[in-house]
């Protein structure tokens, strides 16, 4: 199985756990997927959990066993200093992440993080050798006003242009409309699809070179077992960000399968 899609863009499907999880239980979701890719069916598919920060030494040596990578769920853009609660990029890295989330809604929305606080996180992971999956979408008040693809542009461009030559191997886009996260209630897989094309329009226009094509732009919200395929089979779906059906291995796994 190559684990690339129809583009050739390599799948990436990433597990959010937010604020749930504890090591027993991670250790036992990493057993479980060891388990499913001795078969050699995960190979050719990019996975990345993204547990707590307190969890990132307690899963490392699993995550190796089981051919999956570590990411967090959040970085600071400041190398140290005085900024009591915050984890630095070089800090994760020592804890043993590739990647990081930079503008989860949950931080844009509930923590207050503005376009600028993410585009300086996205600019410090990428400088010390993160990689970033970098989170946009919209507001149900925004789909509703028609605005969806302005709210988009802006959020991708504010936290792009810090970057002067992005390496598509190390950016990943997730559109996450903001009313589909949590709620039970997925974007339809056209509305995915619509917005992803609309994405890499926008990526062609404002990043360099090949970067658009070679970018992977994968769907948060609400994805199941039951609804990936049909999401992740759609033209420039590249993979998925799962929150609540990523506490499951197994679900997670079939999501990771669907599409290939
Ligand atoms: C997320 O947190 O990124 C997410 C997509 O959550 P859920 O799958 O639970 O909607």
């Amino acid at each position: 199985m190559s684990g690339a899609g129809a583009a050739g863009r390599r799948r990436f499907t990433g597990a959010n756990w937010k604020m749930n999880g504890s090591g027993i239980e991670g250790i036992s979701w990493l057993e479980t997927v060891q388990a499913a890719a001795a078969d050699g069916s995960l190979a050719g598919l990019d996975l990345v959990l993204f547990p707590p920060f307190t969890l990132l030494p307690v899963l490392a040596e699993g995550a190796r066993g089981a051919g999956i990578v570590l990411g967090a769920q959040d970085v600071y853009y400041e190398k140290k200093g005085a900024f009591t609660g915050e984890v630095s990029a070089a800090m994760l890295i020592e804890a043993g992440c590739s990647w990081v989330l930079a503008g989860h809604s949950e931080r844009r929305h509930l923590m207050g993080e503005s376009d600028e606080m993410v585009s300086r996180k996205v600019a410090s992971a990428i400088e010390s050798g993160l990689g970033v999956v970098l989170c946009v979408g919209e507001r149900l008040a925004e789909r509703d006003s028609g605005i969806e693809t302005e709210v988009v542009d802006g959020m991708l461009s504010k936290a792009l242009e810090g970057l002067q030559n992005p390496d598509p191997s190390r950016i990943v886009i997730a559109y996450e409309p903001v009313w589909a996260i949590g709620t039970g209630r997925n974007a339809s897989p056209e509305q995915a699809s619509a917005m992803h094309g609309h994405i890499r329009d926008t990526l062609r226009r404002i990043t360099p070179g090949g970067f658009a094509e070679a970018c992977r732009i994968i769907y948060g919200g609400s994805v199941n077992p039951g609804n990936a395929q049909s999401i992740v089979s759609m033209p420039d779906v590249d993979g998925a960000l799962v929150g609540g059906a990523s506490l499951e291995a197994l679900s997670f796994l079939q999501i990771a399968r669907a599409g290939v």
